[in-house]
């Protein structure tokens, strides 16, 4: 892991990147942020989580680090000791933590609840949406810190690198760290309902579009040629033919919308 720092003082703002071994885009942002050193108005605490994962090129080594926090200094795999580590370092800081997927090109936003930090943050960012994924938080970085998450693009594309660059400024301006202003728009929110399983074969399709709602009755997946057919309607989240091992992804129902309205004051 290596934890970095701009401006002095005690950090109450982090950014993470690098959660995930395989998805570099974070890291970019990071580097560059290190590299560019921008004078700030509040230290901000730079992390950069996985690097052994990083290095081999693949999501974890022993087990995902984004479920197995809180971690444990003696646990037997190396993301267990690092979630310990890394929650240590986030104590008292919002953190922002980025992720990129196989799913969704354009970028959203992951909370563990739409708290007031999260109703007045996420509007700010480059985002098109946010999820909240209140019941499927078993693990994640959510449960050590105060963090919003955000998905910068497709994992690898250079799209999702400077995604991740323009998240990080405009969420770094809209916590005071950076000077300036940003744009607040409106945004849905999706609640997570439920995982959708898929079962051991050799070729998945998907044939839906995230965030856009299914019908009852459509087929909106395949594994090996046999069609997943929804039983009610929902809106597929995360949702990808081969993103993840053991589930196409989530349905989600949608709540309301975030706007200037709704989101208090300046923090
Ligand atoms: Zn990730």
């Amino acid at each position: 892991m290596r934890v970095a720092q701009l401006g002095t003082g005690t950090p109450e703002v982090a950014v993470v990147a690098g959660i995930h071994g395989d998805e570099p885009c974070g890291v970019r942002a990071v580097e560059r942020l290190l590299r560019d050193k921008p004078t700030v108005n509040r230290p901000v605490k730079l992390i950069i989580a996985n690097e052994g994962a990083l290095e081999a090129q693949v999501r974890y080594l022993d087990e995902d680090l984004n479920r197995a926090f809180p971690g444990d200094p003696d646990a037997e795999t190396h993301e267990g000791r690092l979630a310990h580590e890394l929650a240590a370092e986030l104590e008292g800081c919002l953190t922002f933590s980025m992720h990129s997927t196989q799913s969704h090109a354009d970028p959203f936003a992951l909370v563990n609840g739409l708290s007031e930090t999260a109703r007045e943050i996420c509007p700010q960012l480059p985002v098109a949406s946010i999820v909240d994924t209140t019941h499927f938080s078993d693990g994640r970085l959510f449960t050590t810190s105060e963090t919003i998450e955000v998905e910068c693009g497709l994992q690898g594309s250079e799209t999702a690198a400077e995604n991740a660059d323009r998240l990080t400024r405009a969420f770094l301006t809209a916590v005071d760290v950076l000077p300036g202003d940003t744009v607040r728009t409106e945004l849905p929110v999706y609640q997570l309902t439920d995982c959708i399983p898929k079962k051991r074969a050799d070729q998945y399709e998907v044939f839906v579009d995230n965030f856009e709602q299914v019908d009852p009755g459509a087929a909106f997946a395949a594994a090996d040629g046999e069609p997943r057919v929804a039983e009610e309607s929902f809106y597929p989240v995360l949702m990808s033919s081969y993103g993840y091992q053991d589930v196409f992804g989530y349905t989600a129902k949608k709540l309301e919308v975030v706007s200037e309205a709704t989101s208090g004051s300046k923090a």
